[in-house]
């Protein structure tokens, strides 16, 4: 089997209704956006799709595929997964591809391997279960009330725990935490997100803080640049820190966390992030070697396969971007997320896609 085609299909995604804030400094919910589907086809028929979803992508990976990926890939084995990985890494010395650009042929590379068998990505894998419980993940609301209502609600819809993204605000986010654990009770799992908006004095006064109040981890509190912070920031704070979710250099640089002993939870996972499927995987293998958990970061369909196939996973993403919340379609009443049943990985339904793509489709999940 040999790749003849790698193409881009650009595909308009929707904005998020209600649009939605993370905490001051970032940027909050974009769209509408043009992003985009790379797409691998070979001289038996079979293809592979992976979705770039995020603003600038169709010109971003328009870019990659007539400067470098198409030249590379078109007359290779598709199924030489493991040699292409290491030829994106080669490319990627010089060129310093985007970290979420990078993974996008390994992750179509998995989907046609599995649509060749048959199979959804996540039991060509290995298959470990086919449900896990799924947290709430808030984007930033406007004050501590507006939290604690869409803890309850988010509770009630059958959530299974709770993260906040708060405003990086190391005392104001200290005391919005106290009150959600006051709110819920000792029993609901808690996390803290911080989207690396600390130094490590004021990571240091809310770790404290996050300790307190029991939560269950405490993520990127700092730009995943000096591990040497995470390992002084880990030798302070008893609350459990779960880190390298947006560092480059996939399992290499999770290796790193863990050995300076920064990694006290785990170590985050995802396609987008970690190079792909084979990226993530083995990151998440190289934690499970040190026995610490491989968390799946974001809700996208692949990481619906990642948590189905990673032991040391314990929830799935989802996230919660509006005050009157809406339960993720693939979340049943008991907070579970189920394992996909289509072969492959499948395109997410939100997005508007050519007739072309009709067929990588997802069919979402009906639950009694
Ligand atoms: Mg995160």
């Amino acid at each position: 089997m040999k790749i003849t085609h790698v193409r881009v299909v650009p595909v308009k995604v929707p904005a998020a209704e209600p649009a939605f804030k993370w905490r001051d400094g970032l940027p909050g919910s974009s769209g509408p956006y043009e992003g985009a589907v790379l797409r691998i086809s070979t001289d038996v028929g079979a293809e592979g799709v992976a979705v770039f979803a995020r603003p600038g992508a169709a010109t971003m990976l328009q870019d990659l595929v007539d400067r470098l990926l198409r030249a590379e890939l078109v007359g290779q084995d598709p199924l030489r997964r493991e040699y292409l990985w290491h030829r994106l890494w080669e490319l990627d010395r010089i060129d310093e591809i985007p970290l979420p650009a990078l993974g996008l042929v390994d992750t179509a590379l998995w989907d046609l391997a599995a649509r060749l068998q048959g199979l959804p990505l996540w039991e060509v894998l290995g298959g470990f279960r086919d449900k896990i419980p799924a947290y709430a993940s808030t984007s930033t609301f406007a004050n501590i009330p507006e939290f604690l209502d869409v803890a309850t609600q988010c509770l009630e819809l059958g959530y299974q725990g709770i993260k906040l993204h708060a405003w990086g605000d190391a005392r104001r986010d200290a005391k919005l935490s106290q009150a959600l654990r006051e709110h819920v009770g000792g029993d609901v799992p808690l996390m803290y997100d911080g989207s690396a908006g600390f130094d490590l004095p004021d990571a240091t006064y809310l770790g404290h803080a996050l300790a307190d109040a029991g939560y269950l981890w405490y993520e990127e509190p700092m730009r995943e640049f000096s591990i040497t912070a995470y390992r002084r920031l880990a030798e302070t704070v008893r609350v459990p820190l779960l880190v390298a979710e947006t560092s480059d250099g996939a399992h290499m640089n999770s290796a790193d966390f863990i050995a300076a002993g920064a990694a006290t939870f785990g170590v985050r996972i995802s396609t987008n992030l970690r190079g792909g499927v084979t990226g993530a995987m083995r990151t998440a293998h190289l934690a499970d070697s040190f026995r610490l958990r491989a968390e799946p970061h974001g809700s996208d369909l692949p990481t619906h396969h990642l948590c189905m196939a990673v032991p040391n996973a314990t929830y799935f993403e989802s996230l919660v971007t509006s005050t009157a919340v809406v339960r993720d379609p693939h979340i049943d009443a008991n907070g579970m997320l189920h394992a996909p049943t289509s072969p492959g990985i499948s395109l997410p339904a939100f997005i508007d896609y050519p007739a072309e793509l009709s067929e990588f489709v997802e069919e979402l999940p009906v639950f009694p």
